[in-house]
């Protein structure tokens, strides 16, 4: 079956969707964009996706190119032509096509596209069952990284460095030694006395939805938690550290750098909020 990817109202085969030369979001990274995650043919989360994808919008001024209802529509659309069963789907909103300027251009469009990809589940759950190797890198972002915005240079570079070391992901480092994030998911460790820490939501890291709604299922299972910046030095003494995303859920890390994490195995937080988390999710 092939895939079909959607652009500016028009279901295509995925290789003929296509965005013109001066899109501004191939130009400018002037676009914003949401992954969400798809399990059994539904949407995981997509309540919270549309509201951060609201909030983007309006950060850049950019206009909503259709109601969430309709927006909600050719999700689901992408994701049943494209019989995605377990995988992901995406969307990107850019400013729109106009003549290569800066300042925002009159009367110009919104470019929407989604396409939507089936994952394997087995080698994530493998994947998750050995837990991932991390390097640190300097955190050299932008200031509004809270914003999801399609300029990813920095976590592409970050990535590649982590790879190039032979580690699987990425933990941003700002200025004064804090973790801030991963290159595409959220930071978290549990310290000795078995507390969760994770960055507080500022505008430097994402607020991410999986992030949140780990903190519904910390509340019930009764776990003590301090949103609050953590050391790189801090992560290296931890009992745990796992991240979370769209894509991953709660993958635990067991090496960061050149030190292994508690035992070097996936810890029971990690691996209980892991299996405890689809409770927490709303699934559309
Ligand atoms: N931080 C960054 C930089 C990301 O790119 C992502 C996901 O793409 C996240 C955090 C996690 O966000 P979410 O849980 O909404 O997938």
């Amino acid at each position: 079956m092939s895939r079909i990817a959607y652009v500016n109202g028009r279901y295509l085969p995925f290789h003929d969707a296509k965005v013109h030369v001066e899109d501004r979001g191939y130009q400018f990274a002037d676009a914003v964009y949401e992954f969400c995650e798809v399990r059994a043919g539904r949407l995981v989360d997509e309540r919270r996706h549309l509201d951060r994808l609201e909030r983007s919008l309006n950060a850049l001024r950019i206009p909503s190119p259709m109601s969430r209802a309709a927006l909600s529509v050719v999700l689901r659309e992408v994701v049943a032509r494209n019989r995605i069963g377990h995988g992901n789907v995406y969307l990107q909103i850019s400013r729109g096509v106009a003549r290569r300027d800066l300042p925002f251009p009159k009367e110009v469009a919104p470019s929407v596209i989604v396409t939507a990809r089936s994952l394997n589940r087995t080698r994530i759950e493998a994947t998750a069952a050995l837990g991932i190797t991390v390097a640190s890198v300097p955190d050299n972002r932008w200031g509004r990284v809270d914003i999801k915005t399609v300029g990813l240079l920095p976590n592409v570079l970050a990535r590649q460095t982590a790879l190039d070391k032979g580690a699987r992901d990425a933990w941003f480092i700002d200025q004064d030694g804090f973790v801030t994030e991963a290159a595409s998911a959220n930071a978290w460790i549990v310290t000795a006395d078995g507390k969760l820490i994770t960055r507080h939501a500022d505008h430097a890291i994402l607020g991410g939805i999986t992030r949140a709604v780990v903190f519904e299922a910390v509340k019930e299972l009764n776990l003590h938690i301090e949103e609050r910046p953590f050391t790189l030095a801090e992560a290296y003494r931890a009992r745990e550290a796992f991240v979370t995303s769209a894509t991953q859920i709660v993958m635990p890390v067991v090496r960061l750098d050149d030190r292994q994490i508690g035992d070097g195995k996936p810890g029971p937080v990690a691996t209980a909020l892991r299996g405890e988390f689809h409770r927490f999710a709303e699934l559309g």
